[in-house]
């Protein structure tokens, strides 16, 4: 792909990296690249972060045709800077993409274009432990029309956000809140996509959850309220006699990057992982003989989040509340391995040059 570089003559002050929160400050570049039906891909460029112009008729904002990605960049020790797996971020964003009629990047033009800004904001990488670059690939539909059908025009975009650990103090588990009526996916949806509009039908869930003191929501399998499927932004893990329970690639569920890698460290280090439905009424029964002694979210913003307090209609549940060592354990783990901390043994970072 041939990358048209547009120089930024206003470089912002940068943050203090000790207190970034999530995804409050930007970089100075961003990319953005344009798709026509008749032409294809044309016109990419990294170019100077700011607002971007629409007509108020842009079918994304009336259909919601969107879709993205998230993944992270790392700084090692000795200054290196690492991407993690992004091929496979490549490869989901095909196939959402695909679900939502919309054209496909290539896997080797979205990991260029992601090396190439990145490459030239290496200074907004922070280094210490549990900070990061993120890194936010998004498409959208462009075309000014309010016709519903697949747009003519879409505009693939992307933009970086340096991060802090998600929880100040490292790992610290939170509360869950079992939502019992509203749905985020169906099997035949767009589940399995990273797309706006399953966060969008989301936030009034969030939204309850939050006004109760939770964290996020656990959400339940869309036809029966029964099985278990993720948590908010997370795939979800449970630890049950020392055995890991997670939900299956069913459709409905976000196949998460930390999801895949999880499952492989815990693999290698001779745990079980169980890939199946899990019903609600299962987990509530092992967390009340005891036999549930670890519960954790996987995902890339957090890595692993614990969960210390499930709630679920009137009953709530403590997991001890404490971290639990397989949590602290596989957070150790991936941490390093993004970091160049441990040998990358699965051959999962990417150098950034
Ligand atoms: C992004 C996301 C995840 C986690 O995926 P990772 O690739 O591990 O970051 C899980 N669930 C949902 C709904 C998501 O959007």
């Amino acid at each position: 792909m041939d990358i048209k570089f547009i120089k930024n003559d206003h470089l912002k002050k940068k943050p203090d990296f000790n207190n970034l929160g999530f995804g409050k400050y930007f970089t100075d570049y961003m990319f953005m690249v344009d798709w026509y039906s008749d032409k294809g891909f044309c016109d990419a460029k990294i170019m100077p972060y700011g607002p971007i112009e629409f007509d108020p008729a842009a079918l994304v904002l009336h259909y919601a045709q969107e879709t993205f990605e998230g993944l992270k960049a790392y700084k090692t020790s000795d200054g290196k800077v690492l991407l993690f797996r992004p091929e496979m971020n490549a490869k989901r964003f095909q196939s959402s993409n695909e679900r939502l009629c919309m054209p496909k990047v290539s896997v080797d033009d979205f990991v260029e274009a992601i090396a190439k800004l990145v490459s030239i904001e290496r200074e907004w990488i922070p280094s210490t432990r549990g900070s990061s670059l993120y890194i936010r690939p998004f498409m959208f539909a462009y075309e000014a029309k309010l016709g519903v059908h697949a747009s003519n025009h879409y505009k693939f975009m992307i933009v970086c956000s340096p991060v802090n650990n998600y929880y100040k103090e490292g790992l610290k588990p939170v509360k869950i809140y079992v939502e019992d009526s509203l749905v985020r996916a169906v099997v035949g949806g767009t589940g399995f996509t990273k797309c706006g509009g399953n966060y969008a039908a989301s936030i009034l869930a969030q939204a309850n959850a939050e006004a109760l003191g939770f964290s996020q929501v656990l959400w339940l399998d869309g036809v029966n309220h029964k099985y278990v499927e993720e948590v908010g932004t997370m795939n979800v893990m449970f630890v049950i006699d020392n055995v890991i329970y997670t939900s299956p690639l069913n459709g409905s569920i976000l196949p998460g990057v930390t999801r895949d890698s999880i499952i492989t460290i815990l693999k290698d280090k001779d745990y079980k992982v169980i890939e199946r439905a899990l019903s609600i009424d299962e987990l509530i029964e092992n967390a009340k003989n005891g036999k549930l002694t670890e519960a954790f979210g996987t995902g890339t913003a957090a890595v692993i989040s614990p969960i210390g307090t499930l709630k679920y209609k009137n009953d709530v549940f403590f997991n001890n509340d404490n971290v639990g060592p397989i949590s602290q354990m596989l957070y150790d783990t991936l941490i390093g391995i993004q970091r160049g901390d441990i040998a990358d043994k699965f051959n999962w970072t990417y150098e950034v040059k």
